[in-house]
């Protein structure tokens, strides 16, 4: 599934050859995506300037004159830039066409992406309205992460994947993170020390920051901007390693499952 570093990598690839251009035509082909397509918007946003792009959580945000366009990759999709005569397959669902030629094009074989419009401000938009602090913000920090946690009996990694709580900390990081800060991913939000949460709310940075640096983790549906595979494989040190001895201490790397979702850590230095 696209995280949080893929969607900023895809915004990255994609701003460059999108900020300034105008949208010559909006071509469906598939509107019944995780969400219907809004009826008119190819009449709505010809020649439209998409003004400025950016991202919120998972959402890519194309800023026009007339309104917002609220993109989203859902569970297998990928934005490429494509010459607009490129002939589409099966599975691309819709092309944004620009006056250089180009066209943005959403793949997405389990249609589970998103293309939706508003003409007022995005952040009040009921997908974005109840989203959490963006992890890299300095909205996001120990003490308001501690505040939230208190009284709360949820497992630690659950809280942390929680977009209301933050937004875009994906499974593979929540699994890194929690490594690299020492906690053990089942111990309850609320029983976790400021202390602790300085050590996570860094960890989390951390991870996510390095993971945008290096384009993401390995996702075989991940195609960068300028068509190109947009991922590299990161050094994980928990996550997939199940049996593995621990990077640290050599201990055998343990795999369980919290909220249907695999979890590794290592019970020595995750405490
Ligand atoms: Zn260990």
């Amino acid at each position: 599934m696209p995280e949080l570093p893929e969607v900023e990598t895809t915004l990255r690839g994609i701003q460059p050859h999108l900020a300034g251009q105008r949208i010559v035509e909006i071509i469906i082909r598939q509107p019944k995506l995780r969400w219907p397509v809004p009826h008119g918007l190819n009449q709505r946003l010809t020649g439209e300037k998409i003004e400025s792009l950016s991202r919120r959580g998972k959402y890519l945000l194309l800023q026009t004159g007339a309104g917002t366009l609220i993109l989203h990759l859902g569970m297998s999709g990928s934005l490429r830039l494509v010459d607009r005569k490129e002939s589409a397959g099966k599975h691309d669902h819709f092309d944004i066409v620009l006056e250089n030629g180009k066209a943005l094009r959403l793949t997405d074989p389990r249609r589970f992406g998103a293309l939706q419009f508003t003409r007022d401000d995005p952040a009040v938009h009921e997908l974005i309205a109840h989203l959490g602090p963006e992890p890299l913000s300095n909205d996001f920090s120990a003490t308001t992460l501690f505040a939230k946690s208190r009284g709360r009996k949820v497992a630690i990694k659950q809280f942390i994947m929680d977009s209301k709580v933050v937004v875009g900390v994906g499974n593979i990081y929540a699994n890194e993170s929690l490594f690299l800060a020492g906690i053990n991913p089942k111990t309850a939000a609320g029983r976790i020390s400021l202390a602790r949460y300085e050590r996570l709310v860094a960890s989390i940075k951390q991870v996510l920051a390095k993971a945008i640096t290096q384009g993401g983790t390995t996702l075989r549906d991940f195609v960068g901007g300028d068509g190109r595979p947009g991922y590299f494989a990161q050094a994980l040190k928990v996550y997939g390693r199940e049996g593995e001895p621990c990077s640290t201490c050599g201990n055998p790397i343990r795999q369980i499952t919290q909220g249907q979702r695999s979890t590794y850590y290592c019970p020595r230095c995750q405490k």
